[in-house]
């Protein structure tokens, strides 16, 4: 069996949904089906979820709201219509829009765009709808009870084929708790690790991770295979396709994640695995932020004084700025921090440094971007350093700050923000272009 989950893209109207009902009828295997609330038929257009946090705002300060969720029934009685079905939806907009003017808490409105898509999209596959509240369950203090709700989903799903909403679930009482924004890839990841599924099949509107940032490199390769750890480097580093929260029980019951677009199901997308034998290019992905500052603290004969690196390293935490990576030579310390929050408390925590380090030196440098080059097929391998940075020299491009992890999967670079994108464009042409 495979747990399939359906983005927001994928389910904006009826012409969307019918991909959809193509897709899972074209392999019995595809049992257990996430839905996430219909997003944005066009660019400018509106998610639902996002109507049905307006109206909730709307009604909670009697501001009216109505015409709000007249769009979102008609966005519903369209899909309802549009696929032929009789299902009498009325009913369930009846009762939600109810529930919303009698002041519904914000988590149970927003909820309601998964519930409601998920009760038509099972009534045109003939598939039975189950209640992500009968089986995701929070804490009361509003965490996902993760091995509750791997109890709870195993036990309720059994042979038959379902569909159930995303994004939400209930706590113990009853009440129902939602995932941050874009949750719904977390609820296929928790029926997929419950259910020991071999794949959890994850549809979008991308075919997958592509190697670099399209805004950045011209039709980027696409990754076909993955795993668990460069997905993780690549994405603290800025490539996003999953929610973040959304690898871990998959990855913790090692099932694999296949990424594919609904607009394109032929296309491979990328297979997200525990670990993988081959690797086609030495790197697998590329990608980067702009937004840090290096703060550099030179202090004659720190590192043979045991307490300077806590002392500094408190300052920061001290002031809730986190640290992001710490260089450091015989003599300086460079502490990489975002800009933001970094920037607003600048003056006092280098106040603070001067105080308890009682360096020779600061000095600050704005503008840095951070490029994370991963792929484990460098682990080991000699020679991708010096490929490198010939390639950056070759653009030149100066590197400020580098930092490689002992695990050899990722290499970190800190450039001038202006050498940010020329940076990314050279070492793709590097690893992947002339690779191909
Ligand atoms: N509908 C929710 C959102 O727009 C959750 C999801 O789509 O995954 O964030």
């Amino acid at each position: 069996m495979k747990v399939a989950k359906f983005g927001g893209s994928s389910l904006a109207d009826a012409h969307q949904c019918q991909k959809v009902i193509d897709i899972i009828k074209a392999d019995p295997k595809r049992r257990v089906i996430v839905v996430s609330a219909p997003g944005k038929r066009t660019p400018g257009g509106h998610k639902v979820t996002d109507m049905l946090y307006l109206t909730h705002q709307l009604a909670s300060i009697d501001m009216g709201g109505n015409e709000v969720f007249s769009s979102i029934a008609e966005r519903y009685l369209n899909i309802r219509n549009g696929l032929g079905l009789a299902y009498p939806i009325e009913d369930d907009l009846d009762t939600v829009k109810q529930a919303i003017f009698d002041g519904a808490e914000a988590d149970y409105c927003a909820s309601r765009g998964e519930y409601l898509c998920a009760r038509l999209l099972a009534a045109a596959l003939d598939f039975e709808f189950v209640d992500a509240a009968e089986i995701v369950r929070f804490t009361e203090a509003g965490d996902l009870d993760l091995a509750l709700s791997q109890k709870l989903a195993a036990k309720r799903l059994q042979e038959g084929c379902y569909v159930v909403p995303g994004f939400y679930g209930a706590d113990e009482a009853g009440k129902i708790v939602t995932f941050s924004r874009g949750g719904s890839d977390i609820t296929g990841s928790i029926l997929a690790a419950a259910l020991q599924a071999p794949v959890y099949e994850n549809w979008t509107d991308v075919s997958g991770f592509l190697a670099a940032d399209p805004r950045i490199v011209k039709d980027p390769c696409p990754i076909e295979v993955i795993t668990y750890e460069e997905l993780h480097e690549l994405s603290y580093m800025g490539a996003q396709v999953l929610h973040e929260d959304a690898v871990y029980p998959a990855r913790r019951a090692g099932v694999p994640i296949h990424i594919k677009n609904t607009n394109a199901p032929q296309e491979e997308g990328t297979r997200i695995v525990p670990s993988k034998d081959e690797h086609r290019h030495v790197v697998t992905g590329i990608s980067g932020k702009n937004g840090f500052m290096l703060v550099h603290v030179s202090k004659r004969h720190a590192a043979g004084d045991s307490g300077f690196l806590r002392r500094l390293v408190s300052v920061f935490e001290a002031n809730g700025c986190a640290v992001e990576h710490m260089p450091s030579s015989i003599d300086t310390v460079s502490v990489i921090v975002r800009e933001d929050p970094f920037r607003s408390r600048q003056k006092k925590i280098l106040e603070e440094i001067s105080i308890f380090c009682e360096p020779d030196a600061i000095q600050v440098q704005e503008d840095i971007a951070l490029l994370a080059v991963v792929g484990e097929g460098m682990a080991k391998r000699a020679g991708v350093a010096a490929r490198l940075f010939t390639a950056l020299g070759t653009a030149g491009i100066s590197v400020r700050m580098i930092l490689q992890g002992a695990s050899e999967l990722n290499i970190i670079l800190g450039v001038r923000k202006e050498n940010f994108k020329p940076a990314v464009q050279a070492l793709y042409r590097e690893f992947f272009k002339e690779e191909a």
